[in-house]
């Protein structure tokens, strides 16, 4: 072994990967006075969540929309502990959601929205429902807030966590094992197709899956968030930032295009890795990569173990975007938009685009006068497998242009506008910058089948080994990420 490749220091703790989950603990073990390092393959941190520029722009690289930063939600709860305020704006409305040429608007303010769902769909007696679904969102946040123990193991300690703790209502305990179809066809809704396909769409972008499957108390909380939707200025990264240099404050050290390749369980813990033949040794390990990553770099029992999870959690998302700056003189100041479009996309899977435009006074993101545009849609990884480079570049250009007609279609004002940087990303390329296995993200959808108290805990049964991130319960998103990181960090400091 060579000088370069020795490492003496014995790190309380070592994380890998530096997303939202990895930074979120590592900000808060520091800060609880553990010598922690990060390691990240990337050359920037926020993996899902993080940004690429192009001369006087900054694109978002997946996600955009900031959420979860009520005081008693996790990232309300995570900036409280490290004492830092991101430059945020709440947005009112909260999303607009468009059909062809009519618009629906998702008011931030809830009986406005009532209002409008009820004028908007045939189904016309809608408020015991929405005031059902932002009644689950908030028991279950405040539930979440003062529970250190979550998740519950076995079906023993959830019954304990119902009878012992705050759990707001037992008939919640159901929303883990029945659908939101139940709660639709409860208030009368499900035969509205309309109203059904509007609900199916949200979902997919909050649950990574639609009604007839989705868990009702993951999907109300998915169906709550446009009431509680937050713009972050300079990019979704940048509230991340916030905490990277908090962590730095505290002692934290980060190394950056170091890709752990192996993680082997030893006397003083683990020994950690990476691929330019560097090893750390920590006492413990909190891994922010996928399970599906982890079960390529682990050894032995552990590996076992996350290679029967991988096969039991198969059926992940991918994603395409589409990253452009426009010349928009700031005619459109509703950040977020949800377009339905007629036909499937094609290689895509879904009926529903995703269109986040920079709010236009931010001008770290694009030059005054212009707005970044990102728009997403979910796709199946294996569309994007195994094609041969002029097949891969003619089925991005085809998916590329179908995205931009219907953009059109809805921005009618911006048909003219110039457009540049228009970027498209597959599955392949989140792949490539991630890391993430055959570029699966979003996390594991929420199922039923596969329902919250199936998924890993990162609690894990393996001494000094523990897990953050969206494979991990709670789940896909950064509020639900972040909460992963919390639930690890109060475990350890108790
Ligand atoms: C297109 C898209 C849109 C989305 N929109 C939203 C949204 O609007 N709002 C929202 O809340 N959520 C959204 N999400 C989901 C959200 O982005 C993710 O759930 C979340 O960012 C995942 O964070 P994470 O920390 O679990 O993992 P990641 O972000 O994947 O971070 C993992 C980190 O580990 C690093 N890494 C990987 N392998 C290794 C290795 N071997 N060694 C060292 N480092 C490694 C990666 O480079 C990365 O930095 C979206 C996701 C996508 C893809």
């Amino acid at each position: 072994m060579g000088w370069a490749n020795l490492n003496f220091m014995v790190y309380d703790f070592v994380i890998i990967g530096s997303g939202y989950g990895g930074m979120s603990a590592a900000a808060l073990l520091a800060k609880s006075g553990f010598s922690v390092l990060i390691l990240e393959s990337h050359t920037v941190i926020g993996g899902c969540a993080s940004f690429f520029k192009r001369k006087d722009f900054v694109f978002d690289v997946g996600a955009t929309t900031l959420s979860g930063v009520l005081p008693n939600q996790p990232l309300g709860i995570l900036f409280n502990e490290l004492e830092i305020q991101p430059k945020m704006r709440k947005l009112e409305p909260g999303m607009k959601i468009h059909f062809g040429k009519k618009t629906l608007t998702r008011y931030a303010d809830k009986e406005k929205w009532i209002y409008e769902s009820e004028n908007f769909f045939e189904s016309k007696k809608q408020s015991d429902f929405w005031n059902k679904i932002f009644e689950i969102d908030s028991d279950v946040w405040g539930f979440l807030q003062n529970n250190k123990q979550l998740p519950p193991k076995s079906i023993l300690d959830l019954i304990r966590l119902v009878k012992f703790s705050n759990f707001p209502k037992v008939g919640l305990l159901q929303g883990i094992f029945l659908p939101m179809e139940f709660l639709l066809e409860k208030y009368g809704l499900g035969k509205d197709l309309l109203f059904r396909k509007f609900i199916d769409e949200q979902l997919l972008i909050t649950t990574q899956n639609t009604s007839k499957d989705a868990p009702f108390v993951p999907s109300a909380m998915g169906l709550a968030y446009p009431s509680e939707t937050y713009y972050p200025f300079g990019g979704m990264v940048e509230p991340l930032r916030l905490v990277a240099e908090k962590f730095a404050e505290f002692g934290g050290e980060i190394k950056f295009k170091e890709k752990v390749t192996n993680l082997a369980q030893n006397k003083e813990g683990f020994k950690v890795t990476t691929e330019k033949g560097n090893s750390f040794q920590a006492k413990n390990v909190v891994s922010n990569i996928p399970i599906w990553n982890l079960a390529k770099i682990t050894e032995g029992q552990i590996q076992n173990y996350f290679q029967s999870e991988s096969e039991k959690f198969q059926d992940a998302w991918g994603a395409f975007t589409l990253n452009f700056g426009i010349e928009s003189k700031g005619k459109i100041t509703t950040s977020y938009h949800q377009i339905h479009v007629e036909k499937e996309i094609p290689f895509c899977n879904s009926g529903s685009i995703f269109v986040s435009f920079s709010q236009p006074d931010d001008i770290v993101k694009a030059p005054e006068g212009w707005q970044t545009v990102t728009i997403s849609t979910h796709t199946d990884v294996k569309n994007w497998e195994s094609l041969s480079k002029e097949n891969y570049q003619e089925q991005k250009e085809i998916v590329t242009n179908f995205i931009l007609t219907e953009f059109d279609k809805v921005f009618e004002e911006l048909r003219e506008a110039e457009k540049m940087f228009v970027l498209a990303s597959s599955p392949n390329t989140f792949e490539f910058y991630t890391n993430r296995e055959k570029g699966f993200v979003g996390g594991i959808p929420h199922s039923v089948k596969k329902n919250l108290l199936t998924l890993p805990s990162g609690i894990t049964s393996f001494k000094n080994l523990f897990l953050v991130g969206d494979t991990v319960f709670p789940g896909q998103g950064v509020p639900a990420v972040v909460l992963s990181a919390l639930n690890v960090w109060r475990k350890i400091v108790g």
